[in-house]
């Protein structure tokens, strides 16, 4: 019987970066997983990052994750989603190869020191009283650990549904972790149930993709990870297509055959990522919803259809799926499912993620009642990082929401809980401004080499990219400039005897590095990376003060009154979702706004510019 520092349980998105992150910590590290394929397999789309999720896998790139690098070398389209928008509601996305993500996170995995891989099922926990102490393999073997981090995903006593059709499984193909769940519900523990859906899978050579608008990715990629410099796998172009009034008659139709609309399902879904049901009952007066033709990678004849997921009988499927532009022959190669799985209240948790009632046991991802890679990855990290320091007997590390995303759901969960799969949206983090994906590294490596979850070559990197900044910007400091020396130049500014910097002048409209150039040549060797970076602080510098200045405001009004006449769907900014949520509880003041599940700092100074105005 082998004695570990901390056993990870699941080899997902969330259990892979718990168990790289305790061995890079230094622990003695058993990652235990049904099968040694499970590393690095995408059970929906295979894609990574978006809005919020961006920024997390910046986040977990930055304390030295592998999601980042393992996207990087998959990735077969990169898109920088709100690219017309402020560097802060940015989202770095990339379309990702199945087979390559999986021989990234394989190799690295496999080169990791410190992480044994188990293939086997976890059947119970260890316990002594209220202490955790290792794991039960297949029922009949023992691994002792003093920490034990649950990853178990969808697989919790997972059910999958296609119809009415339903059966065991963790996701499509895979058992489903039932054992465990029922020593999990014996415990007493909070544990609800959640649902998700995915689409049918799609044959690529039977697309008629010529009758298709294509949709290629970003020329300037915007790399996942830190460390990469330049695009490595191929790159392809996606397709966009469209469902039309006779796909959603057929789903309309059929609606009762539904699983997710049927009532065979009791667990909640994601609002966020509707199904194709979804959409059609909840936004019934649209005609028509975009397609994305995904292919799942460059030796792959699958392609994805985002945007359709669905838990309709397989014959439904092929018959709405062949109403659709450019799909009229198309063979489905796997229909679509849901799938229900138990998860455990988040407010269980402390915020190490340490479960308070049974010490030693901490959990991360879907189990918490999150959805997505990213979300999982993140979790992954902060319960690796702190099994590892309650294996090393030192103090847990906490994310706070003014340094990280990871803070900021790390902080959501566990002090408001969840009521449908959490995802992470920009609009969650009040200090939006100051947590860009562009500046996740500044953010949190130098606080990960302190932890001592940083590898040489990280460190080194950021190191000679923070040496590269800080001289850069100590040189635009040095430099400044009379206002008569700039309009003699040709710039237009007031006459008011103020000296400014050169880094001053890069955030006024009419300057920017250009100006630079011309006013103070000698500081041409400011590389171009180190000068888009200066330029996006020096742009935001502006507006961090205004982001203070609200925050300050929500505070001191949460004793602030809400009319009950007060129409929210009528409030501009407001998402439709939040304005029903909004008017069914009708707060009676700011506090209780604040408290609803899924309320976003963003929507509270929007509903209290409506107070003001009304006062
Ligand atoms: P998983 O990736 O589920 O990994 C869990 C791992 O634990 C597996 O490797 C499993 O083998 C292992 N395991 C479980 N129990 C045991 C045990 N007892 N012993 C040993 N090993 C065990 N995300 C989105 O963002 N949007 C979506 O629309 C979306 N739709 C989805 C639809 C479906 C049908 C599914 C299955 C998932 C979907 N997801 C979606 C969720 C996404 O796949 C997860 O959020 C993400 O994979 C969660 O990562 P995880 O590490 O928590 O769990």
């Amino acid at each position: 019987m082998k004695q570990y520092d901390v056993i990870v349980v699941g080899g997902g998105h969330a259990g892979v970066e718990a168990a790289l992150a305790a061995g890079r910590m230094g622990c003695a590290t058993a990652l235990v997983t049904f099968r040694q394929d499970d590393l690095g397999v995408m059970s929906c789309n295979p894609a990574f990052g978006g809005l919020g999720k961006g920024h997390l896998v910046r986040e977990i790139d930055a304390l030295d994750g592998a999601m980042g690098q393992a996207a990087d070398f998959a990735a077969i389209q990169y898109r920088l989603l709100n690219r017309s928008k402020g560097p802060a509601v940015q989202g770095p996305r990339v379309q990702a190869d199945r087979a390559r993500y999986r021989t990234a996170i394989s190799d690295i995995v496999a080169q990791a020191s410190r992480v044994d891989v188990i293939e086997a099922e976890v059947t119970a926990l260890s316990l002594t009283g209220q202490t955790v102490t290792g794991v039960q393999l297949n029922g009949d073997t023992t691994l002792n650990a003093t920490s034990v981090v649950l990853t178990t995903g969808t697989f919790l006593g997972g059910k999958v549904f296609i119809g009415e059709q339903t059966f065991p499984a963790g996701r499509m193909g895979n058992s489903a972790s039932t054992i465990l769940a029922q020593q999990l519900r014996g415990l007493g523990l909070p544990m609800g149930r959640l649902k998700t859906g995915t689409p049918p899978r799609l044959r690529g050579s039977s697309i008629d993709w010529a009758a298709l608008e294509t949709q290629p990715g970003d020329s300037d990629p915007a790399y996942m990870s830190f460390l990469t410099s330049r695009t490595i796998a191929p790159q392809i172009a996606c397709a966009i297509t469209h469902t039309n009034p006779r796909t959603h008659d057929i789903v309309r139709e059929n609606l009762s055959r539904s699983a997710m609309y049927g009532g065979q399902i009791e667990g909640v879904g994601p609002r966020y990522c509707p199904s194709i049901e979804d959409k059609i009952t909840r936004f019934a007066d649209k005609t028509s919803h975009q397609i994305f033709l995904e292919p799942e990678g460059l030796d792959s004849d699958t392609v994805y259809p985002n945007g359709i997921s669905t838990s309709l009988p397989a014959e439904v499927q092929a018959e709405y799926v062949k109403s659709i532009q450019g799909l009229e022959q198309v063979e489905i190669l796997q229909p679509g499912y849901a799938i229900e799985y138990d998860y455990i209240d988040p407010r269980a948790l402390d915020l190490s993620l340490q479960l308070s009632a049974l010490e030693g046991l901490f959990m991360a991802g879907q189990i918490n009642g999150t959805t997505g890679y990213e979300e999982a990855g993140a979790q992954g990290l902060v319960a690796g990082l702190n099994a590892a320091c309650r294996a090393q007997g030192r103090a847990p590390l906490q994310f706070g929401r003014a340094d990280s995303y990871i803070g900021v759901m790390i902080d959501d969960l566990t002090a408001r809980g969840v009521s449908e799969p959490y995802r992470m949206f920009t609009s969650r983090a009040e200090y939006r401004l100051s947590l860009r994906a562009d500046n996740a590294d500044q953010r949190l490596t130098a606080l990960g080499v302190q932890w001592g979850c940083i590898g040489p070559e990280r460190q080194a990197a950021f190191e000679k990219k923070m040496n590269t900044l800080e001289s850069a910007r100590a040189e635009l400091r040095a430099r400044s400039f009379t206002p008569g020396q700039l309009r003699s130049a040709g710039y237009k500014i007031s006459e008011d005897g103020v000296r400014r910097s050169a880094l001053e002048l890069i955030g006024l409209s009419g300057f920017g590095f250009e100006a630079i150039d011309v006013l103070a040549p000698e500081l041409g060797e400011i590389p171009q990376d180190t000068r888009e970076q200066i330029s996006k602080e020096v742009v935001y510098s502006a507006y961090l003060q205004r982001q203070e200045s609200q925050i300050a405001a929500l505070r001191s009004d949460e004793a602030r009154a809400i009319q009950d006449d007060i129409v929210y769907s009528d409030i501009n900014g407001l998402s439709r979702e939040l304005a029903d949520k909004l008017t069914r509880a009708r707060p009676k003041t700011m506090a209780q706004a604040a408290r609803i599940d899924g309320m976003t700092p963003a929507a509270l100074v929007l509903i209290l510019a409506r107070l003001k105005d009304r006062d």
